[in-house]
């Protein structure tokens, strides 16, 4: 096991602020993660996984724990009767798994591509986009229990994946090692969201006829939208788009009669674009304070500018919840992850 000290966070994460890890270990295989929790406990530290860094905010002050840089590789394909098993490790990059995927011409995952971070990341928060989520070609999750100490594994159901949620959001003592998806060589494109008619519209000539286009497409949209991370600090979306009880829903309606709402959780609730609040009723679009800004192309997306710091983001974060509330009286939550 190889054990670096005080690393700075500010390299390893996407937003590009925070202080150093304590301790950091690379961690290729079973045996160095086991190592690096023996270490962590006789040190009475807490560890921390790290994935592609793309969705968590590093604290300014120093991180008194044993962080994991998860870089299990590995990808497997397995034809099955009538699926395909793809078995990868926790480290590949979601994109280098999107492209492996679309290779072999499988269809499932193709409309996640350019969604940044590692596989074992994404069933954390359930990465989702273009309609489609992770949870629906998960087969199971491995993983180690770092309380039990020991190689677990759990089913798509037992995940309790909800909207940009699982279980592994809350229970912090369980270290994703690897995932398995079931994909398929008949599905279908699903282009069904605004954004890939307009595309269409303006690019004629471009098809969505296979996963490899359509995961092309996914691209050539998110491009137009998300900052790029080697320009902008950056976690993509900061907040999660909140999902209302229809009363609530219907209430806002009155208020703003074009405010979209989409069906969610079988129906029974309603999920909102929070950028459009931020753009429509706020004008945030763009909106600055000292070094942490809304980006003016999707003012959902946060970005950073040198010199920011994490106080400066929560803080900024503050402000935008706080006038969301004042203009609609509901709370958001961040989607991105406080490492502290
Ligand atoms: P968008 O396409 O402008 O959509 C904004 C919101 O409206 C999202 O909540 C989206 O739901 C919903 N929506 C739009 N059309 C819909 C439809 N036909 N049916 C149901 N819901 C619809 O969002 P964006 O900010 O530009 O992001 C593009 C995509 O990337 C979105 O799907 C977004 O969720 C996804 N994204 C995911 C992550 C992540 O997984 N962490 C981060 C950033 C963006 P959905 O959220 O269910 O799509």
């Amino acid at each position: 096991m190889n054990i670096e000290e005080f690393v700075s966070l500010k390299n390893l994460t996407t937003l590009r602020v925070g202080g150093n890890a304590r301790y950091l270990v690379r961690v290729e295989n079973l045996e160095d993660l086991l190592a690096a929790c023996n270490f962590a406990s006789e040190h009475s530290l807490p560890v921390i996984p790290l994935g592609g860094g793309s969705n968590v905010l590093a604290p300014d002050e120093e991180l008194s724990a044993v962080v994991l840089l998860m870089r299990i590789p590995f990808i497997t394909y397995e034809e099955l009767e009538t699926t395909v098993r793809v078995h990868c490790g926790a480290g590949v990059e979601w994109n280098e798994f999107i492209d492996g995927c679309v290779e072999q011409e499988l269809w499932g995952v193709e409309n996640l591509a350019g969604i940044p971070g590692t596989v074992g990341a994404a069933p954390v928060q359930n990465i989702g986009a273009y309609g489609a989520s992770v949870s629906d070609c998960i087969e199971y999750v491995e993983a180690y229990d770092t309380a039990k100490k020991k190689v677990v594994t759990f089913t798509a159901e037992e995940c309790e994946f909800g909207y940009r949620e699982s279980r592994f959001k809350n229970e912090k003592n369980i270290i994703i090692t690897g995932v398995s998806f079931l994909l398929t060589r008949s599905g279908a494109p699903n282009c069904t969201y605004p954004d890939f008619t307009t595309y269409m519209r303006e690019h004629v000539g471009d098809v969505c006829t296979t996963p490899r286009n359509v995961a092309f497409l996914v691209r050539e949209i998110r491009k137009k939208k998300f900052p790029n991370m080697k320009e902008y600090g950056t976690a993509g979306s900061f907040f999660k788009n909140p999902v209302l009880p229809h009363a609530v829903y219907e209430s806002l309606k009155k208020k703003y009669p074009e405010l979209p709402g989409f069906n969610e959780e079988g129906g029974t609730a309603v999920k909102i674009p929070l950028a459009w609040i931020l753009d429509h009723t706020l004008s945030l679009r763009g909106y600055r304070e000292g070094n942490v800004e809304l980006f003016n192309n999707q003012p959902l997306v946060l970005v950073t500018h040198a010199g920011a710091t994490a106080q400066e983001v929560k803080n900024f974060a503050t402000i935008i919840s706080e006038k969301v509330f004042t203009v609609a009286g509901i709370k958001i939550f961040p989607e991105v992850q406080f490492l502290k």
